[in-house]
């Protein structure tokens, strides 16, 4: 990665766009960029600095993805949509190349993290519930208003926003803004004598196990108290694969585990897809576990278990939809049968909540009820983001002070004061 056109190679203290940033620590890469944590001398707070590899598909990666984000975050002055805020954007020299760097709002975890650190047991429903309200207005946001397609939505794609303060935070301790580059040159081992280097060595070793120590203490209690200072509000992130609905730019799109069944199929696809994955996620977050996870076998591909999978857990694919798109042909027989796996072992959403992951009969059946219709293999039959707001399982207990809504309740708020309620409660959080 660090070479020319690859990665741009930082240490803490480095300054960019003319020293308003100063590199702080890594918090996160990818395969297009490193992402650091850095200070903003001129606004005095903390940003995510997205630095980009310099090669021209990488530099175009990024001009793209500064695209989405620019309109993003002009039509949401007051950043209640739930969706990451670019702040600012430029280009820095290195001795790799030219790299494209997006600067953004600092936020905290994903949601992968989240699932570890609860050892993938899943984060309970309530959790579950106030998490899907952020998504869901920030899909409501793109689809509804920007007519953008998110198009990769995974748990590493949404983001807690964080409320601790990270020179605050005894977890990055240390991190006052540290507008100094390190003194010396840390290679400078040329003139150590024998001695001098076995002294080193052993003091490494210490230094080395000290950090273990330390990094399984952090660990530890970060399982623990890695709830503290979110409010659970969070942002999707990582627009480097969207699209707008209506100039899509190729057919091939999510990663595989949150893959919609007309992109295997080959039918083409609209906003109902990051529908598809966001009921993926609404799952995994609730269980611990990812809801589809394909292999390829003795004779089948991955597609062909993936299929196979989908039908096993929401039923027979509908004939009509077995025959869309480009490819139904080398997967399904005339009777809309899959060619070469016969024998699915069928089961349900609500089935799989309750026996497997040990979900109350009542809690798994209102669940079902929340995710069934997102995984409708007809595309234009899913529920939309709007549509999901406004479901009686995820109003449950919106507004502790209140108390728990009950169906009635629920169905008698009417559309234009559901979605309100949320949007104003989100924005008084941020
Ligand atoms: P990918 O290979 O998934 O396309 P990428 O190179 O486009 O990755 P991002 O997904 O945008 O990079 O960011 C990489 C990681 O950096 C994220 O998963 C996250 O851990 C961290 N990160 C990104 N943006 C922020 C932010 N605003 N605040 C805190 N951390 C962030
Ligand atoms: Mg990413
Ligand atoms: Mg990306």
């Amino acid at each position: 990665g660090y070479r020319k056109g690859g990665y741009h190679a930082v240490r803490h203290g480095d300054q960019f766009a003319a020293g308003r940033y100063v590199a702080q620590r890594k918090l996160g890469w990818g395969n297009f960029s490193t992402v650091w944590l850095a200070f903003d001398v001129q606004s005095q707070r903390y940003v995510a600095l997205k630095i980009q590899k310099s090669a021209p598909e990488f530099a175009q990666a990024a001009l793209h993805e500064i695209e989405f984000l620019s309109e993003i975050t002009k039509r949401d002055p007051s950043n209640c949509k739930c969706i990451i805020q670019l702040i600012d954007h430029f280009k820095h020299a290195g001795p790799n190349g030219q790299h494209i760097c997006l600067v953004f709002e600092l936020l905290g975890d994903s949601l992968l993290k989240l699932v570890q650190y609860n050892r993938y047991k899943g984060i309970g429903l309530d959790r579950v519930r106030q998490i899907c309200r952020s998504i869901l207005v920030g899909l409501d946001y793109l689809h509804n208003e920007l007519g953008i397609i998110h198009s990769d939505l995974k748990l590493e794609n949404v983001l807690l926003v964080s409320t601790i303060d990270p020179s605050k935070d005894p977890i990055r301790s240390g991190l006052k803004p540290n507008l100094e580059r390190p003194e010396g040159n840390p290679n400078g081992e040329a003139g150590l004598n024998a001695i001098e280097k076995k002294l080193k060595m052993r003091a490494r070793r210490v230094l080395a196990k000290l950090a273990e120590k330390r990094k399984s203490a952090v660990e530890s209690s970060r399982s623990e108290r890695s709830l503290d200072g979110i409010d659970l509000t969070c942002k999707i992130v990582d627009f480097g694969n969207a699209c707008w609905a209506d100039k899509q730019f190729t057919d091939f799109i999510q990663t595989r585990q949150y893959r919609a069944p007309e992109i295997i199929l080959g039918a083409g696809y609209s906003f109902s897809v990051d529908m598809w994955s966001f009921a993926c996620i609404a799952f995994e977050l609730a269980t611990g576990e990812m809801l589809f996870t394909p292999k390829e076998g003795h004779g089948y591909s991955e597609d062909e278990d993936h299929l196979a999978l989908m039908m096993e857990l929401l039923g027979k694919m509908p004939k009509k939809i077995a025959t869309m798109g480009t490819r139904p042909k080398e997967y399904f027989d005339r009777h809309g049968d899959l060619k070469r796996i016969r024998r699915l072992k069928l089961s349900s959403i609500e089935r799989v909540l309750v026996d497997k992951y040990k979900i109350s009969e009542s809690d798994a059946r209102e669940f079902a009820s929340f995710l069934c219709p997102l995984l409708d293999f007809a595309p234009e039959k899913r529920p939309t983001a709007l549509d999901c707001l406004k479901h009686p399982w995820l109003r449950y207990n919106e507004d502790k002070t209140c108390g728990p809504l009950n169906n009635n309740d629920a169905k008698n708020i009417d559309l234009a004061q559901s979605t309100g309620s949320i949007t104003s409660g989100d924005c008084t959080n941020i």
